[in-house]
């Protein structure tokens, strides 16, 4: 079999939609299935759309999931530029062959005079059946062709659809989807400022980078028609890649297509890293920042589409490559299920290694100004890991193991403390600071100890350490927990919050 060759294109207009990541992740998974090559090319001819910052931000996203481009700007590759701007000559070359091929024609027409024609048929369609009534190069005389060109005229250059002829994608979705040539206009190819359009640049420089395959959103099938026609126009008909359309990603409420607004609407990400725009309404947190790690989220996009056929839902980046297959793309759209990407999430952190976790919960704690050793993170982590759905939870369930509690669960102090009592726990408290060893199994021996010589019952007594040394009643294994923190910090933590039961418990 001919090497695999796959590109994700995306055009740098802003920050990569996280329907854009799963395009990206099934043309790498097939590439990589088959030992084939993953390549990046930037669709940049659309000027007024080319947003700065875009393409580094594709590139960090693409990086960040693992999925690395083999060719690409910047990664090197022998198919290059990689940057559609920089490839000017060769679409000019084409599309000027196209025209002497007849397959193509200069159209001189200004943009008031098409605007007049659609002010007159608002269906108004630049094709076959209006072609030969408007001003281009297959109703004006030759001499008057060459002038305007020579004179620098403004034109465009557009595909001459030929009539009557069905045209026929075999999309590895869909099937067989035909298209009546009738219903398809001249698209252009070249516009007036030089640059090619979509369709031309799109086409080129899948033929000269040899893609073999295209994976591509759903909103690009119609397009395929004219791509079709221009492989025939060039020759090159034998030699055009296999097509595959992407279902759409709905709305979790099913109600039409996730736009980038949904996010904001629903409160979740729909990008995969945070992209600041011009305006608040066009900046948004990724996937990244809301505490997802790449895989999990790799994880939920391979199955926003696509189904292995089996029971199985949590695949490695490794494991999809080898269980991936364009036959299991599904046919419908799929809803977006944040819980879906959270329940993923989860169990990734559950699993994670340690090493691995601890790179990713460190900045966060260091975000919030504190920057523990690694045994006293390492020890954190694992208390934790099986409490965090995002890694932003780490802190916000996690804070008081840096910091004092901020407050103390008052319904709970009322229910369980007594003031009476504050001179038991102070015994307590002094006992288990006196310990030789303090682990968590030593204090639970000493505080069980405790308890039984007092005629207590664990529930008089474990709230109440829980409470002061975390404020709440959620939390970690309690003596766990104070193994951690250590004798001193515990200490001074119960003394403080005997305290303040007593005050919250007597207002
Ligand atoms: N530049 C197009 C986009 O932004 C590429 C579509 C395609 O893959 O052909 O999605």
């Amino acid at each position: 079999m001919e090497k695999l060759r796959l590109r994700f294109a995306p055009s740098p207009t802003g920050a990569l939609h996280i329907g854009g990541v799963r395009t990206a992740l099934y043309n790498y998974l097939l590439a990589k299935k088959h030992g084939g090559t993953f390549i990046l090319r930037i669709e940049d001819t659309d000027q007024a759309r080319f947003v700065p910052g875009a393409e580094d931000y594709i590139k960090e996203a693409l990086e960040w999931f693992g999925l690395v481009p083999d060719e690409g700007p910047g990664y090197g590759g022998d198919h290059g530029p990689y940057r559609q701007s920089e490839r000017k000559e060769l679409y000019q070359k084409y599309t000027t062959q196209l025209v002497e091929a007849g397959r193509a024609y200069y159209a001189f027409d200004t943009p008031e005079e098409l605007a007049a024609q659609r002010e007159q048929d608002p269906n108004f369609k630049y094709d076959a059946s209006v072609r030969m009534r408007l001003k281009n190069s297959l109703t004006l005389p030759q001499e008057e062709v060459a002038h305007a060109l020579a004179e620098g005229k403004d034109y465009v250059i557009r595909l001459k659809v030929p009539e009557n002829e069905t045209v026929s994608v075999q999309d590895k979705v869909r099937g067989q989807v035909s298209f009546d040539s009738n219903e398809l206009d001249d698209k252009v190819l070249l516009k007036a400022d030089g640059m090619p359009t979509y369709h031309m640049a799109n086409v080129v420089d899948d033929y000269l980078m040899e893609i073999t395959h295209v994976i591509r959103g759903e909103e690009w099938l119609s397009s395929t028609a004219h791509h079709v026609l221009l492989y025939r126009a060039l020759g090159w008909e034998s030699r055009m890649p296999e097509f595959a359309h992407l279902p759409l990603i709905l709305r979790p409420d099913g109600k039409g297509k996730l736009s980038k607004r949904d996010g904001a609407r629903f409160g979740f990400p729909v990008f995969p890293l945070s992209w600041n725009g011009q305006t608040e309404e066009d900046s948004f947190t990724g996937f990244r920042e809301y505490g997802f790690l790449p895989e999990a989220a790799i994880n939920f996009l391979a199955l926003l589409g696509w189904n292995p056929g089996t029971e199985q839902e949590v695949f490695s980046l490794e494991e999809l490559v080898d269980t991936f297959s364009v036959e299991r793309i599904n046919k419908s759209g799929t809803r977006f299920d944040i819980d879906k990407a959270k329940w993923f999430n989860q169990q990734y952190i559950i699993k994670a290694d340690a090493g691995y976790l601890l790179e990713k919960v460190r900045p966060i704690i260091k975000a919030h100004g504190y920057e523990p050793g690694d045994a006293f993170l390492r020890g954190f982590i694992e208390l934790m890991r099986e409490r965090a759905i995002t890694l932003g939870d780490f802190w916000e369930n996690g804070y008081f193991f840096f910091e004092e509690p901020r407050e103390y669960d008052e319904k709970m102090i009322q229910k369980r403390w007594a003031p009476e009592r504050k001179g038991l726990f102070d015994e307590l408290a002094g006992q288990l600071h006196s310990l030789n060893g303090y682990t968590a199994e030593n204090i639970k021996a000493q505080a069980e100890a405790f308890i039984n010589e007092k005629g207590l019952k664990f529930g008089d007594v474990l709230p109440i350490l829980r409470l002061g040394v975390a404020g709440t009643m959620k939390g970690p294994a309690i003596f766990e927990m104070m193994e951690l923190l250590g004798k001193e910090e515990v200490d001074r933590r119960l003394r403080k919050a005997f305290v303040q039961f007593n005050e919250l418990s007597n207002p």
